[in-house]
Order: C-alpha cells, then sequence, then structure tokens
C-alpha cells in the first residue's frame, strides 16, 4: 500500500509541472512589463495646489489624527494674511501602509493619492518624506476645488473694516 503511495507522491509533483508548462504565463516580468492600476489604486501622497497656485494645506492637522498609524506630522504657521500653512509637514512611507484615511478627512483636498509604488528603499530615514519633496505643482485630482474661495483666511481686520463688510451695529441705539 505504501509503496504506490510513494510511487503516486513522486509522480505527481511531475505532472502538475507538466500540464502547467502548457498553460499561459501568469507571472509579469516587472519593471520591463507593467500592467495596468486599478483606477482608484493607492499609491503615494502627495500635498497639492489650489488652481490660484497656492498650498491647499492649512495645517489642521485631521490628516494625522486620522491617520491609524500615526505617520503624519506637521507644524502649523500663519502669514501675514492669516493664511494658515504647514511650516514643515512629514510623511513616515515605511510606517504608511497607504489606506487614504488621510485623504478622506482633508477638508482642503490638499493630501491626495497618487499611483505611484515605486517607492522601495533600504535606508529607512530616505522614506521620510518632507514638505519640500511632498509638494507638487499641480492640483492632482481636483482640478476645481479652491477651499480658500469657501473659507480660510483668518479674521485680521478690525470689525467693520473688512471689505463689503457693514459697520458694526451699536445694540445701545436700540434701547428705548
Ligand atoms: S494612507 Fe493611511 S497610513 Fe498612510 S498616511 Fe494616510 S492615513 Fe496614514
Ligand atoms: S487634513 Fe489636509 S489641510 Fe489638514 S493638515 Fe492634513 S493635508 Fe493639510
Amino acid at each position: 500500500m505504501s509503496i504506490w503511495r510513494d510511487i503516486k507522491g513522486t509522480i505527481e509533483p511531475f505532472w502538475i509541472t507538466l500540464r502547467n508548462m502548457f498553460r499561459p504565463v501568469a507571472t509579469v516580468e516587472y519593471p520591463e512589463v507593467r500592467t495596468e492600476l486599478a483606477p482608484r489604486y493607492r499609491g503615494r501622497l502627495i500635498l497639492t495646489r489650489d488652481p490660484d497656485g497656492q498650498e491647499r494645506c492649512v495645517a489642521c492637522y485631521l490628516c494625522s489624527a486620522a491617520c491609524p498609524v500615526d505617520c503624519i506630522s506637521m507644524q502649523s504657521t500663519e502669514a501675514e494674511n492669516g493664511r494658515r500653512y504647514a511650516a514643515w509637514f512629514r510623511i513616515n512611507f515605511s510606517r504608511c501602509i497607504f489606506c487614504g484615511l488621510c485623504t478622506e478627512a482633508c477638508p482642503t483636498l490638499a493630501i491626495q493619492v497618487t499611483g505611484d509604488f515605486e517607492m522601495a528603499n533600504r535606508n529607512p530615514l530616505e522614506t521620510v518624506w518632507e514638505k519640500e519633496e511632498l509638494l507638487v505643482d499641480h492640483c492632482g485630482q481636483e482640478p476645481d476645488y479652491n477651499f480658500y474661495h469657501h473659507a480660510g483666511i483668518g479674521v485680521t481686520a478690525a470689525r467693520g473694516e473688512s471689505p463689503g463688510e457693514d459697520k458694526p451695529v451699536d445694540v445701545k441705539d436700540l434701547m428705548p
């Protein structure tokens, strides 16, 4: 009984090899051959600009709060016109799991995913990307959205002094 089992165990692998030799090849010879990625593939993250060419990121920390692996860090600061931006912005791609939660949390659509997955690096320190490397010169997947056309500029003028703003009402004038 055991001799038949041994013969079968010897022949079967050869049969499997022979059978698969005539099947279509399933492997892809990357990097010479590249398959098409899914349209919603989540790869390397970028920081985009609005249609006016300004940085979209307002350093609100929502992306870092949403990140399940805590790989986003930044320092917020403010321009003279009250516009917030990140003094520095850092993503540790050696920890990133490309879940896309940061992009979902971002109110200004600043942080976006790309189809780039070629980021492997033997040096873990080089997988930490700074703002200069993350910030791109285009709007990414949202060419029309401009957060600052809706909200975001801090109030720097006194009440009633902003362009188009009425003077405040003296409520005591309304008293009988
Ligand atoms: S894709 Fe996920 S893991 Fe990567 S930075 Fe964004 S929230 Fe964090
Ligand atoms: S959520 Fe968006 S706007 Fe806020 S800090 Fe992150 S990238 Fe910047």
